[in-house]
Parts: C-alpha cells; structure tokens; sequence
C-alpha cells in the first residue's frame, strides 16, 4: 500500500490544479442513491496509467454502479470523478468525447446480433471516430486477431460460444483506441470452458500495458494479474492494497467472510 498511498497522495495533489495528473480514474467521496436507497456512500478511488486494478465484493455492494457512473451511464449525488483527465462530474462535460476514451465490457456481451463479428468491431469506429470503412475493417481484424477470432469475422455473435461473443465484444472495444478498460463481471455469464479463454485475453491486455478497472470473482485472476485490489461492501470501500495482500492476508472482517464464500 506504501506505493499506491503516494499516487494517490499526488492524484490528489494534480486534482487541486485542476485537473487529474498522471491518474486514468480519480473518485472523490463519490455518492449515488435510488430514492432512499444509498448506494455509493462516498467512495474513493484511484487507478494510475497503466494499472490493473480488481474490485471485489458481495452482489449489491455498488460495484456495477460505480462503473457506470465513471462513464456516465448513472449520475452521481455528489463527488468528484475523472477519468482519462476528463472531468465526468463537470457539467460542461463532452461526454461523447469521454466516452471514446473509455472502453465497457459487460458481463452481458450486447453485441449487435443482426450484424457480423467484423461489423460489430466496425460501425463505431465508422460513426464515432469517423474512420474510413477499409481502416475501420483492417483495425477490426488486427484486434480480431489479438482475441484470436479472425477466422469468425464473417460470422453472426449467435453462431459463436459466449466465450467467444465476449472476445469479440473486448475486439470491439479495443478497436476505439480507449485509453481505460473498464469490466464488470466480464465471466460471469459464461459456460465454465470458456472462462479461461477471456481471462487469458484480459490477462494479455494487462500485460501490454492497458490500464483496466475489472469487476470480478474470479480471484486466481484477481492475485496472479492486478495489481491493486479494492474491496467493497454496503456502497463502501472496506480495504484496499496490493492483490496478494488483500486476498492472501485480508485486514478485514467483512474481507474475510467474503472471501472464504468465494475462495
Ligand atoms: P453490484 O454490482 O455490486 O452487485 P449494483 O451496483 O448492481 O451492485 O447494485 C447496488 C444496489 O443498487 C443494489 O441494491 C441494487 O438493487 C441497487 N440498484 C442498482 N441499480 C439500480 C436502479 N437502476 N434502480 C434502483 N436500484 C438499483
Ligand atoms: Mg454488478
């Protein structure tokens, strides 16, 4: 945790100029209620460049929540957030523009099912980023080739396993050039043989050097690729630091008990 306080310790210090430093994500005592139910009770987050952050915890703890509104797709009571030096919490906020920095993956893979693998990775970069059709076809295939499914390009998301619906979903997110990953529960919906070909694929990417906020219970990825986990529960961060630490030697009670439900 030594390493991770000073970055967030200069986050902070870049914040108060205005803007966020070397930090991909930066969350300030972060708030979102449905009605009376308060979800997000004033979190704080930190992810640097190039890190690989794991966030854990129990179904209902605000994780997918706190996705969401790093992109946006909720909008928070109050707090701070930016990301990619955007600042999401501002209202003159470009959010199209933020957005093409951010990449989403879900555990629903939302593909579009009446367009072919390659048009999926295709349509946003022709549309968003205003790529011609031949550079938007052969960036699709190079990232088709780095999920492994080059060979499906011509095919529909329902001719394919759900594992492979998921490489093709990250292909496709790949393909806009984010600077951030952001995956909630990127396995959760898979038949168990194909949980090891997108974690294999996530795996890479971490070693390439994307900087990737991933939601999961998969804790032998958690240990073996983040650097940092951070555990929440009750829309709180409970305990945070390096992955070996919090999984291996938890400080926590709350830590505890959901680890051994997972483990
Ligand atoms: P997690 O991803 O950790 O399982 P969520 O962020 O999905 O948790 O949900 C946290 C809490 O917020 C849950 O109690 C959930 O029922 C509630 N919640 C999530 N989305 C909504 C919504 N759109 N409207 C009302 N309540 C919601
Ligand atoms: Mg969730």
């Amino acid at each position: 945790p030594g390493a991770s306080r000073a970055s967030s310790d200069d986050a902070a210090a870049a914040s108060d100029r205005g803007h966020s430093g070397s930090a991909a994500v930066h969350v300030r005592d972060l708030h979102k209620s449905y009605g009376d139910l308060e979800v997000l009770r004033g979190i704080d987050l930190d992810v640097a460049t190039g890190e690989v952050v794991c966030l854990i915890g129990p179904s209902g703890s605000g994780k997918s929540t706190l996705l969401r509104c790093l992109n946006l797709l909720e909008s928070p009571q109050s707090g701070t957030i930016s990301v990619g030096g955007f600042t999401v919490t501002d209202p003159d906020l470009d959010v199209d523009a933020m957005r093409r920095r951010v990449g989403m993956v879900f555990q629903q893979f939302n593909l579009f099912p009446h367009l072919s693998v390659l048009e999926n990775c295709t349509v946003s970069q022709v549309k968003v980023l205003k790529r011609s059709k031949e550079e938007a076809k052969r960036i699709a295939l190079a990232n088709l080739e780095r999920v492994g499914l080059e060979a499906k390009a011509g095919q529909r998301p329902t001719q394919l396993s759900g594992g492979q619906q998921q490489r093709v979903a990250i292909a496709r997110a790949l393909s806009m050039d984010p600077d951030l990953m952001l995956f909630d529960e990127p396995t959760s919906a898979l038949d168990p043989e194909t949980v090891g070909d997108v974690l294999a694929i996530m795996r890479q990417l971490a070693d390439d050097g994307m900087t990737m906020l991933v939601v999961t219970h998969e804790m032998s990825f958690a240990r073996d690729v983040a650097d940092r986990v951070v555990f929440m529960d009750g829309g709180v961060v409970v305990e945070q630091g390096a992955a070996r630490e919090v999984i291996g030697s938890p400080q926590h009670e709350r830590t505890r008990t959901f680890l051994s439900r997972v483990l």
